[in-house]
């Protein structure tokens, strides 16, 4: 039984996905340590508690989906945090969206899976945990549509299916606990490389004389084509409704990109794995945050090639 949900997080992602659970039934409870947040939730008629630990008390599950490690290791184990009660917890089923490293989903299902349950109601009578990050970024959250990469117990993968197409088109499960994050941080080194690659290939096309939207339809109908050429493409004019026609505003920030691209690395290091492009594009991303790119679209990095300038 999956009515009662505890939402924990109320960012740009969050708050859309919560209302997203509420417009599709479910009794939806929340926190944030934004007060501002809480009050739009409580003007709504959405009950808000002031801890981790009190929305808890009245949810069968607890969906997190917070900034970095750091925030959700917080949220569970910081004080009045999740796992506060620790033998005695009252939801069987935890999920956290955000996107952490592998390690830190494999720690806190570790940690889950030492509690035990108020009632029993769960497999094995045992608390149990998904890592369930998502791709699609804010517009996605907003109309349902993301994509949830799950890791963690299949039977209640399935339990939890529903729920996650509330909020989302693609539900998928990725195996053990941790393989959602490993999905995720997978994908997007693949993104930010791919992206770089694109973008490098457009501005050498563009020296060499040749014009972008040219260069774009024959990508598309080539061997380059990607979502990076014919989704999201990077430069200024070519496509409409994409952050690179809108002076790179909105999308995904470099700022977040350059934090998954470091989730990738400190994972590869991790298991003594190298990714020299993987490596490269941190770098490249952290400059570019640097240099005051860190608010504006991931697809900034196309400028930064074509002219040599940042912002
Ligand atoms: P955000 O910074 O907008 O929101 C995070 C929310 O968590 C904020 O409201 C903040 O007040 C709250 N918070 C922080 N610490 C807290 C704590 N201790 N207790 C309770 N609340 C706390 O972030 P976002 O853009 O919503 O992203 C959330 C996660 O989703 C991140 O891990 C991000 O990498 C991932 N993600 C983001 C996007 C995107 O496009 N924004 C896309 C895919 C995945």
């Amino acid at each position: 039984q999956l009515e009662n949900v505890g939402f924990i997080g109320l960012g740009n992602m969050g708050a859309h996905m919560a209302r997203n659970l509420v417009m599709a039934g479910y009794k939806v409870t929340v926190h944030d340590i934004n007060e501002n947040t809480m009050k739009k939730f409580s003007d709504d008629g959405i009950p808000t508690k002031q801890s981790p630990l009190e929305v808890s008390e009245s949810s069968d599950v607890i969906i997190t989906m917070l900034p970095s490690s750091a925030h959700v290791l917080d949220v569970y184990n910081g004080q009045n945090g999740l796992l506060a009660d620790g033998a005695n917890l009252g939801p069987w089923l935890y999920i956290d969206s955000s996107t952490v490293d592998p390690q830190t989903s494999r720690k806190i299902s570790m940690d889950i899976s030492r509690c035990t349950l108020k009632e029993n109601k769960a497999y094995n009578d045992k608390p149990v945990m998904l890592d369930a990050p998502v791709s699609g970024g804010v517009p996605a959250a907003e109309a349902g549509k993301l994509t949830f990469m799950v890791g963690g117990l299949e039977e209640a993968y399935l339990a939890a299916k529903p729920l996650l197409l509330s909020m989302g088109k693609n539900a998928i499960y990725c195996g053990g606990p941790g393989n959602g994050s490993v999905a995720k941080i997978c994908n997007n080194m693949a993104m930010a490389i791919s992206m770089l690659g694109v973008s490098e290939a457009f501005a050498l096309g563009q020296n060499l004389g040749i014009k972008a939207s040219v260069l774009t339809d024959i990508f598309n109908c080539s061997s380059a084509r990607c979502w990076s050429s014919d989704t999201y493409n990077p430069v200024p004019g070519v496509m409409m409704g994409v952050p690179s026609s809108r002076n790179y505003d909105g999308g995904f920030t470099s700022k977040l990109m350059t934090k998954d691209l470091d989730l990738a690395m400190v994972s590869a290091s991790g298991v003594g794995f190298k990714c020299p492009f993987g490596s490269q594009a941190f770098e490249i991303y952290r400059k570019l945050c640097a240099d005051g790119c860190e608010l504006k679209d991931f697809s900034c990095a196309f400028r930064h090639y074509y002219d040599g300038k940042d912002e």
